[in-house]
Formats: C-alpha cells, structure tokens, sequence
C-alpha cells in the first residue's frame, strides 16, 4: 500500500527543473498520491492545474497562507471560492493562523481565515489549517465554524498536549511531518503522537520545508520532497510501537475517507 502526502508545496520554484523525478523518486519510496497544497492566490491556481495534469496522482488545496493574509482582497476571495468547487480540490487553505513570524498583521490573519473559514462552508469541504504559536486565537475561532464543515485537520501539527486535546476534543484531524524528527524542537511531538487516533493522524512532507533532521545522508541541497514521508512514517510508528504497515494502512484509510480518495 503506497502512502499518501497530504502537504507537498510542489508548486514551489524549487522543483520546477526535476518536477518527474520528484514524482519518480516518491513511487520508488512506496510514496503514491499526494495532496499540493495551495497557499497562495498563484500557488492555489498553479495547484490545481498540477492536480488536474496528473491522472489522478495529485489533488490540491486552494487557500491564502496567513504569511500572504495581507494581500487577500475581495478578488482573492472570489478566485478561491471558484477554485474550491473544482472536483481536485479536496480542501479549503491553506488558511489559518501564525503569530510567528507575524508576515501579516494579527488582525488581517483573523479577519482572512474567517473569510477562508465562509468558503469551506459554502463549498463543503474539509479545511486544510496552519497554527504557530497561535492556539488560543485560532481555536476560538475554529469553534464557532467547526460544526458547519464536513472535517478538518490541523496540518503541521508542533504544538503542546493542551492544544492536541483541544484538537481531538473538537474532532480535528492532526498532520504530522519530520518536525517530529528535530530533536531541538520536535522531541515533545515523539510522546504526543501516541494520543492521536488512528483514524485522526495522516502524515506529511510539508516539501520543499521540513527536511527530517534525521535523515542520512542529508542531502546537500537541503530539500525536502515527498519520497522522505517514508522515513516519517517509519519514526512515527515506532514512536506509537505499532508496525509500518500498520501505520501506512491506517493512514492511508485515514487519508482516503478525510480527502474523498
Ligand atoms: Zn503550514
């Protein structure tokens, strides 16, 4: 059973020059379909035009970052209400908050993930969200939807237990990648993906971002790509004790049933 990514930017410039072998490599690491995100209002389009060349391989997302909040005007707004009703995006975002870098105003982050928030539940679909160090805002406002859209998850997971709890406790799904795998920052998430159903957990790359700090050898260009999920899945479920293909099946039929694959 080939995994599935559910976070691969592969609209990134990065991999414009060797796109099929990116593809190729992923086959070769038992890597099969993948969900490319869209971020932005060209990266949304870009996405969906992948996901529709791709024989069914890819599917998108189409959403604004909440780095990219600020160029989100009424245009954008429409624009990616259109491209949420195409058949390959399976969900809205990505959307959401982050108080890290603060690239956009507290405020304007809000302001857009609630617009983002007016499309998934006009088209309904599933959510696709982004959270850095923005729990409290972000979970208050994620309530107030939360019954009104089909599933959501919460993707890039980094947070502490409280937030997981809140997570699950409002039936969101949690995306992990090789943050796990950064023992700087990510030991805490080796003892949080235990409390994760298996029938809440997917797994991503977040590619080109992200590359696992424990894979070996390091490629020298420092890119993440999807073929790398299956190093993911292999820290993951030895940090459950559960087997890979026990992990790669349960998140295959996680993935599946939370995309409509
Ligand atoms: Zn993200």
């Amino acid at each position: 059973m080939d995994l599935i990514d559910i976070g691969a930017n592969l609209t990134h410039e990065s991999f414009r020059q060797d796109f099929d072998d990116v593809l190729a490599r992923a086959s070769a690491h038992g890597v099969g379909r993948m969900i490319v995100t869209g971020a932005s209002r060209e990266g949304s389009e870009h996405a969906l035009a992948m996901a529709q060349a791709s024989g069914g391989r890819l599917f998108a997302t189409a959403g604004v970052h909440p780095h990219h909040a600020v160029e989100y005007d009424d245009a954008t707004h429409a624009l990616i209400g259109q491209l949420a009703r195409a058949p390959e995006v399976r969900a809205v975002g990505e959307t959401g908050l982050d108080y890290n870098r603060n690239y956009s105003p507290r405020d304007v982050q809000r302001a857009v993930f609630e617009r983002q928030l007016g499309i998934a539940v006009e088209v309904g679909k599933p959510l696709f969200l982004h959270q850095r160090d923005a729990h409290h805002d972000f979970f208050a406002i994620l309530k107030r939807y939360r019954d009104r859209v089909p599933a959501v998850v919460v993707h890039c997971f980094t947070d502490n237990e409280e937030a997981l709890r809140d997570y699950l406790a409002i039936d969101c799904h949690i995306g992990i990648t090789g943050w796990i795998c950064d023992e700087r920052r990510g030991g805490h998430l080796r003892e949080l993906v235990k409390l994760i159903p298996a029938d809440r957990l997917m797994l991503e790359t977040d590619a080109p971002y992200l590359l696992p700090r424990t894979i070996r050898p390091m490629p020298k260009d420092r890119r993440n790509e999807p073929m790398y999920l299956s190093h993911i899945r292999d820290e993951v479920a030895r940090d459950r004790g559960e087997s890979k293909d026990e992990l790669t099946a349960s998140s295959v039929r996680t993935t599946e049933a939370f995309f409509g694959l």
